[in-house]
């Protein structure tokens, strides 16, 4: 096991080492020093959100990350403006679906899963201010927290977090300080987002079903 292999499977469950693993950090001071912040990053997570971490952070998560085919920057702008003008095309016959909620679901898409390989170590507290900016909670009934993360989208730095729901995973932007006036919803590619207002901002929820949207946003709502 080399250095890179080793701080992937930290990253991924440092409670959950293997033997080879667990060598590999005793015998190179520089992973046993990783291996320590990562630790004591899942500990943080644990005490300063309100949602349970079950077995170390979005395993499977990056598991299908690895599994899937790369796509490159340049595939994804392809790809998007192919979805641009398509969507534009529809937009003469059916309603258009939101720019904005459609970028949430090209986001889950093409650049979740480089995100999360890409993250530095999370930061709960400063999602937890986040929230606090944009207006919202997130209580432990919204299910497992699985990653979070600050990623850029729609020319802002949205907290990212992936949950897994009894809907199946849903993936959270929060975006304080981007206000927004009405509700916008798209879908595409087998899911549905929707970007709902908030008293400091807006939050995207991009999920498998608009049944499992809805739900996410009565939690937050009440919550
Ligand atoms: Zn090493």
């Amino acid at each position: 096991m080399n250095c890179l292999e080793f701080r992937r499977a930290a990253m991924l469950a440092p409670r959950r080492l293997d033997t080879e693993a667990l060598g590999h950090a005793e015998r190179c001071p520089a992973c046993g020093v990783f291996l320590g912040e990562a630790l004591g990053l899942e500990a943080q997570i644990e005490n300063s959100l309100d949602i349970p971490v079950p077995h170390g952070l979005q395993e499977r998560m990056v598991r299908n990350a690895l599994d899937a085919p790369r796509i490159s920057r340049r595939q994804a702008l392809v790809a998007g403006l192919a979805l641009a003008a398509t969507a534009g095309g529809a937009g003469l016959l059916w309603q258009r679906d939101d720019p904005l909620a459609l970028a949430g679901i090209d986001f889950v898409v093409f650049e979740e899963a480089q995100a999360i390989l890409d993250a530095k170590p999370a930061d709960p507290a400063s999602l937890r201010r986040a929230a606090l900016q944009t207006g919202i909670v997130l209580p432990a009934q919204l299910g497992e927290l699985r990653y979070i993360g600050t990623c850029p989208f729609a020319g802002a730095t949205a907290h990212h977090v992936v949950l897994k729901t009894a809907f199946g995973k849903a993936t959270l932007l929060l975006l304080p300080g981007r206000p927004l006036g009405t509700r916008l919803i798209a879908s595409a590619r087998g899911l549905h987002a929707a970007i709902a207002p908030a008293s400091g901002g807006s939050v995207a929820i991009i999920a498998d079903s608009s049944r499992g949207i809805a739900r996410i946003e009565s939690i937050l709502k009440s919550g």
